[in-house]
Parts: structure tokens; sequence; C-alpha cells
């Protein structure tokens, strides 16, 4: 064993407390403020997107005079009384006209008028304004009203947009473009906004690689540094990535150090669950006073969380996992960064949708569960869209979250729950497909994008996808089942209301490393046959259920080969052990295959269709998608990608 693998008793004693979420939130927040939030002057032009520091007092009167609101004649009210279409009443013009930015020389004294513009102040003597196009000039400087004015008429009195001594804006409000133009307004050139609090960003773990370097074996591009970075932007905060840092203690605290000396606040990432490299804790506990607040926080993901304070500035590790990083970042270091921030909480948008199969939960921990979001016959249906708190993609795929309470252990299907959305305004698509995913689906959805639809698939298998189909949650249901009595695919699966659009066939067969003289230039029997022969071959199998396992398991009849237990649940996972050299052969799609630059042998063709809800077949987006896909341009991508459309 590598020694550094060894638990120390440091590493051992780290998990010892685990705080509710609730109760590490109230002391990392205890032992942070209150605290006064810095501030700086920043002219207007630079203040796009900061917080106000203090309240903002309106200095003047806005406008500052009043002002006639149209292009028209400044009046006496009082004058025009009786004016109507019968008894025309006509009023001499002064000797003037006030234009925007001029200011007015003559009275208006009775029976007289002054032309004026739209924003001319209103000159001494008049009360009220009458349209340009609701006079008739007469004689040479007269005019003809047919309409009688009352006092006040288009006049904006001063302060009536705003008041002097108003209050403008309040502190912590983020200025956008319509409070920059009121300050603007005011004649206010510059700002105390808060200073945005410096965030030093740190990765950590030998694996990691940064985006744009080229990957080495068995490592790992860092997400976490991007996305981090990216959050704490979002959150009013400045951010500096400093890179990744190795599992090495003097060189982590070397980092961690220069990077406090520099920022108010630090998050690094990784390095916080027991194994190799657990020694940010560590070092935290020499950075500065009080240190460590919670290690261990029942959060699901989330756990290894740590949340420190030295000599008052946060720091905070995060789990290396970047959906557990994510959420652990939003939920408790988000409320911490917007309030030293100068900014109000983050206004979360939440829905309220039935959750349509039963979510188990771990009893004791908070539980973020992400979810998609479709349309059903009684309001939104939130399907479980996380992969595990490894996975990247389904935060992207998301539109949401649940929050499972710790005492819960499970959320029931059919329950209502309340989803906090990832953005304020949520798109339900416009398509939405439910079941076995596969890559040529991605070619025909990518048509129907390109139109503008949303289009929503959610992985669930073909089983998944046509319970789906039946509860009315989708339009349609990709699926590749084998009836072995009938010996045909799905047809026999599609029940009332659904009906069958056939999709392509894609090439299952058997898979290995070019140039391995056991399986070249031979049938998929023979194949198989050559590797059980021999006991060193190693094979990799898949997940129970699979149309792929199947094949598989008629091949081998009761033969259990090394490898055989080792069962992932895609083709890719497949291709990516067999060129990885950790498994001789298996069984995937001659795409896959082929993409991974690996040898394949054909088996036999695999239908792949649709299970269409006939309910839902004329809605404009079920069209477009049957359109797409019977389109020349599919039926070329599918082809090209190795699969044959029917
Ligand atoms: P750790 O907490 O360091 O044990 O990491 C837990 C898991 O998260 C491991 O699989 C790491 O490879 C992964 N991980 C750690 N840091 C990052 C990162 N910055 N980006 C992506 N994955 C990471
Ligand atoms: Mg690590």
């Amino acid at each position: 064993m590598n020694a550094s693998l060894t638990p120390t008793a440091g590493g051992q004693d780290q998990f010892l407390t685990i705080l509710s979420r609730e109760e590490a939130k109230q002391r990392f927040e205890a032992a942070l403020f209150p605290r006064v939030v810095p501030s700086e002057l920043r002219r207007l032009a630079e203040a796009l997107g900061r917080a106000l520091a203090q309240d903002v007092v309106a200095p003047i009167d806005v406008p500052p005079f009043d002002r006639s609101n149209v292009d028209g004649f400044a009046v006496r009210a009082a004058d025009l009384a009786e004016a109507s279409e019968g008894q025309p009443v006509c009023l001499r013009l002064n000797d003037e006209v006030i234009a925007c930015g001029t200011a007015p020389a003559q009275p208006v004294r009775q029976g007289t008028a002054t032309a004026i513009a739209t924003g001319g102040p209103v000159p001494r003597g008049a009360d009220a304004i009458i349209m340009v196009e609701h006079t008739q000039p007469v004689e040479v400087r007269a005019i003809e009203v047919r309409r009688a004015a009352s006092p006040g008429q288009f006049i904006a009195t001063a302060g009536s947009d705003l008041a002097r001594g108003e209050a403008l804006l309040r502190a912590g409000t983020l200025l956008g473009s319509r409070e920059i133009g009121m300050l603007a307004a005011c004649g206010i050139a510059q700002i105390v906004v808060a200073r945005k609090p410096r965030v030093a960003v740190i990765s950590t773990g030998d694996e990691l690689v940064q985006p744009g370097e080229p990957l080495r074996p068995a490592a790992i591009y860092d997400s976490n540094g991007a996305i981090i970075t990216a959050a704490i932007a979002e959150n009013g905060g400045e951010a500096a990535f400093l890179g990744a840092v190795d599992d090495d203690e003097a060189l982590l605290e070397a980092a961690m150090r220069a990077a406090l000396d520099d920022s108010d606040m630090l998050v690094l990432s990784g390095g916080t669950s027991k194994g190799a490299g657990d020694l940010s804790h560590r070092i935290i506990a020499r950075l500065g006073q009080p240190g460590i607040i919670a290690h261990g926080v029942a959060l699901k993901p989330g756990k290894p969380l740590c949340l420190a304070v030295c000599d008052g500035k946060p720091v905070v590790i995060l789990p290396g996992f970047p959906t557990s990083a994510m959420f652990t970042f939003h939920d408790l270091i988000v409320p911490v960064l917007r309030r030293m921030a100068g900014l109000p909480p983050r206004n979360e948008a939440k829905v309220q949708a039935t959750i349509p199969l039963r979510i188990a939960s771990e009893l004791g921990r908070t539980e973020f569960v992400m979810v998609s979001l479709v349309a059903g016959d009684d309001g939104l249906i939130a399907y479980p869209s996380g992969k595990g708190s490894g996975a990247i993609t389904s935060f992207a795929q998301a539109d949401g979250f649940v929050t499972i309470d710790a005492l819960a252990d499970q959320l029931r299907s059919g329950t209502t729950a309340e989803v906090t959305l990832f953005t304020p305004q949520l798109r339900l698509p416009d398509l939405v497909i439910v079941g076995s995913h596969c890559t040529g689906l991605d070619l025909v959805i990518a048509a129907l994008s390109r139109e503008g639809l949303a289009v929503r698939s959610i992985a669930v298998g073909s089983l998944g996808g046509l319970a789906a189909a039946r509860r009315g949650e989708c339009d349609l249901a990709p699926i590749h089942l084998f009836d072995e009595k009938s010996e045909t695919y799905n047809t026999p699966f599609l029940s009332d209301g659904l009906e069958l659009v056939p999709g392509w066939r894609r090439m299952q067969g058997i898979v290995f490393r070019k140039g391995d003289v056991r399986f070249e230039g031979l049938q998929a029997r023979e194949a198989v046959r050559a590797a059980l022969a021999d006991p060193h071959c190693v094979m990799v199998n898949r997940n129970q259920g699979a149309g792929t396992r199947i094949l598989l398991d008629r091949l081998l009849g009761a033969a259990r080969p090394e490898g055989y237990w080792n069962q992932p649940k895609s083709h890719n996972a497949v291709a990516a052990a067999i060129a990885q050299g950790r498994a001789d052969w298996g069984m995937t799609i001659a795409p896959v295959a082929h993409a991974g630059g690996l040898g394949f042998i054909p088996l036999t063709d695999e239908h792949y269709d649709f299970a269409l809800v006939t309910a839902r077949k004329h809605r404009p987006a079920v069209r477009a998608f049957l359109q797409a896909l019977a389109s020349e341009g599919s039926r070329a991508a599918l082809t090209s990608a190795g699969f044959r459309k029917v």
C-alpha cells in the first residue's frame, strides 16, 4: 500500500462530528457576521452590476422645474374655460418660443399663449399646456383653441418624478441600467458601492489537468476551478483562479497562505474525503483563528464539506466531485459571499411539481436531487436527473433540484415537491423524449434545435420510457426491446394509446482492440468461442436488462468468463474498458466501436424505434420531430454515424 494511503490519526478524526446543515450554516455565519462591508467610490460608468453600499437620497428635484410634456402652447387655463367647438377662443401669441433648455423671458398674461417645446420650462403666469394639434393658427400672431384646458394639464411639475430628499435607491440594490439612469438623472456622477470580495480559488489533486492541456492517462480535467470561479462572479465576488495544486502538504500550504494574503476569502475543492490527499484541513488549522468550524455536514451530495474562518476570512474546502462542490457552494457559501459583497440573498425561483418515481433518500442527511421538468396533464412533473455526485452533465440538463428533508427516507411517487430552479425563468421543452438514449437520437434532435424547438431527452432506459409514455409524461419513448417469444423487436411491448414509429438499426457486435489476433478475421460466434478458450482473455459485460446483455447471455450460454461481473451501463463504458486494456472484448454498437478506434465484428441488427403517444401525435413539435426523422438530412447524418435508417 502506498504510504500516503495509510490512514493517519489526523485523517481519522476528521469526520467525528457531522453537523446538520442548519447547525453548520449557523456556526459559520456566526463566526463571520456582523462585519462591515468594505466600500469604494466608483464612477457611474463603472458601477454596473455593483451593489450600492449606502442609501442614495435625491440631491435635486427631478424634473428641476415645471416642464411641458408636449409640443404646444403654454396658457392660462382660465382663459380657455369656455372654449369649445362652437365657441373657439383666440389667444395672442407672445413673442418667444420656449425650446428645450431655454429659460422663458416673458410671462404669459391673460389672453396670451407662448409656444413651448416638449421639455421646455413653463413660463410664469402659465398653468397648462395645450397640444399644438388642438390649435389653429389665425391672423399673424394668434391661435384659436376649440377645447377647454384643465390647470396643470401636460405639465410635469418640479420634483414630480423625484423629490429632493426622497430615497432614490437603497443600500444593497444591484445597479442595473435603470438604476444607473436614475442616478444620472439626479446628476450623480460617482457612487459608493460595496467592494467586491476578492475570492481566491484553488483546485487540489494530483489528477487534475487544466482545460486546453492534453489529458494524461488516469487524469481528469479540472472542472471545479472553472465552475467555482464563474459562480463566484455570478454572486458578486471577484474571483481569482490560482490553478490546481498537487496533493503535497508543503506546496499546498504555501499556495493557501499566498492566496489568503491577497484575498478576502479562499475556496478550495477536492481533498476533503478520507483518502490520499486530505491535507487542506490540516493546513487550515495552522492558518488562523478560530480555524475549522465544520468538517462534515449532513448534506447529500456534499458531506465532506469543510468550513473554516481564519482570522476573519472564510476558508472553504468544497468536496471534489463537481456536483457536490456546486450544491454545497450554492447552499452554504453563496449566502456568505453575497453578504460580504453587500448583496441581498439570492432570489430563487421555485415551482411545484409532481414526482413520478419514488426517490429513495438517506435518512439523516439533507438531500438535493436534480430534476428535469416536463409538463404533465395536471401541472409539472419533476424527473430526477442526477447521475450521481461525480457527474457534471446532469447540471446542464436539469432545470433545478428538490430538497429532501434530513428526516425523510424517501419522496414517494406522486408527491408534490417544491423545485428550486437553477435559472429565474423556466422554459419548458416543446418536445419530451423519455426512454433509451442513443447517439443517433442527438443527430435527429439537432435538426429540431436549429428550428428553435427545445427538446428534452431524458435517459431512463426502454422500460422506463414506456412507463412514462403510458402516464402521458412524454411525447415519444425510444425503445429497443427484444421479445424472446416472437423474436421481434419493440412492437410486442406497445400498449393502448401508443404506436410505433420506426427509427433505425444499430449493428451490435463484438468489439476488441484492433490487431488482437484472437479476434481479427473471425465471425462473432467464432470470436466468442476463441475468447472462452483463452483463460487470459477478459470480457466486459453489460448491465442486467440491457438489450445488449440479452445478446451476450445468449452467446455465452452457461459460461462465466473472467470479467463477466464487470457490468457497466453504457456502450461507451464498454469501449473505454477495452481501449484502456481493462478488458479484451465485449459487445457494443458499431458507431461506438468505430468512434473508439476499435475492431468490430458485426452480429445482429438491433431495432431502435419510438413508441409515440398517439394523443400527442398532432402537436407541432411532434410533427416536426417526425419530419426531421424522415428527412434526407437525418438519414445522411445517421448513415455517416454508422446507423442504418429504415
Ligand atoms: P477528493 O475530494 O479530492 O477525494 O475528490 C473526490 C473526487 O472528485 C475525485 O474523483 C476527484 O478526481 C474529483 N475532483 C476533485 N477535484 C476536482 C476538480 N477540480 N474537477 C473535477 N473533479 C475533481
Ligand atoms: Mg483529490
